[in-house]
């Protein structure tokens, strides 16, 4: 699907070709929505990492041979206006909430592995999904319906992006294609202070870095920044 719509083609796509991506993004009620490491020909895995939670992600494998292509779709959160009642938590409200998300994810997946899923047209018009369709997602999926499900600051918005992606992208809008929740690790929750030492400011020889400092957001930048910390670690002694 995504290769005949960013291709024109028809079917299978010229064999010189590789699979195609996208790149998405829409504004909903002044929040950002978009792909987020879209992967062509690639699979859904799970990146859980504690007992009792279903977490989501995508990778592809360097020949992009999959049969399926999936993407993060990202809703942007404003902390102080879409979590308030998480303000209890102070600096770990983030945290409190994607943990809560993902045991959602887990309790509506069946408690095992099994991940919520829906059809995505089903998800945009909430309807409960009677069957979905084949996936990489190894340990299986669960139709649930995840339209009710998610908070209403992701859900809403999520469902109006996607309708939107749709006239943007003319077949994207499919009931061919599931969503799979939850990807809800693609930046950290939590920001651990650092100055311009990038040494936190009170624990002297903490240098935090990486995506678990809230310094970087995947494999490049997490790479760059520790190494900026491993020099100034360096420096410091
Ligand atoms: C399936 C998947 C696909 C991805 N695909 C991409 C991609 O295509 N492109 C991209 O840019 N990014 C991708 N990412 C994101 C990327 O992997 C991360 O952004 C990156 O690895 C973050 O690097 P980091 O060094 O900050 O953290 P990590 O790589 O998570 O390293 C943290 C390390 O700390 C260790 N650790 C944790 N707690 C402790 C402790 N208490 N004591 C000692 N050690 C501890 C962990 O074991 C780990 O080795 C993907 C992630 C996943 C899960």
């Amino acid at each position: 699907i995504i290769d005949s719509i960013q291709y024109h083609c028809k079917g299978e796509r010229d064999e010189l070709l590789p699979a195609a991506s996208y790149s998405l993004v829409q504004q909903v009620k002044n929040r950002g929505v978009y792909s987020f490491c879209m992967c062509p020909g690639g699979f859904i895995v799970p990146a859980a990492t504690s007992p009792g939670e279903v977490v989501v992600n995508g990778m592809s494998p360097s020949k992009r041979n999959n049969l399926f292509a999936n993407s993060g779709i990202v809703v942007e959160i404003n902390v102080e206006e879409d979590i308030p009642k998480y303000e209890k938590f102070g600096v770990l409200k983030g945290l409190e909430y994607q943990k809560d998300l993902e045991r959602l994810a887990f309790t509506s997946g069946g408690r095992s592995q099994t991940a919520p899923a829906q059809r995505l047209t089903d998800f945009v018009e909430g309807i409960l999904s009677s069957d979905l369709n084949p996936t990489s997602y190894q340990p299986g999926l669960k139709s649930a319906p995840l339209h009710s499900l998610l908070p209403r600051s992701i859900g809403s918005r999520l469902r109006t992006g996607f309708a939107e992606f749709g006239k943007k992208m003319k077949g994207y809008y499919t009931s061919e294609a599931n969503i799979v929740g939850v990807e809800s690790r693609t930046s950290s929750p939590v920001n651990i202070p650092r100055n311009e030492q990038l040494e936190h400011p009170e624990i002297k020889g903490l240098f935090p870095c990486g995506e678990g400092g809230g310094y970087a957001g995947g494999i490049v930048s997490a790479a760059m920044d520790g190494e900026r910390c491993a020099e100034a670690a360096v420096a410091g002694l």
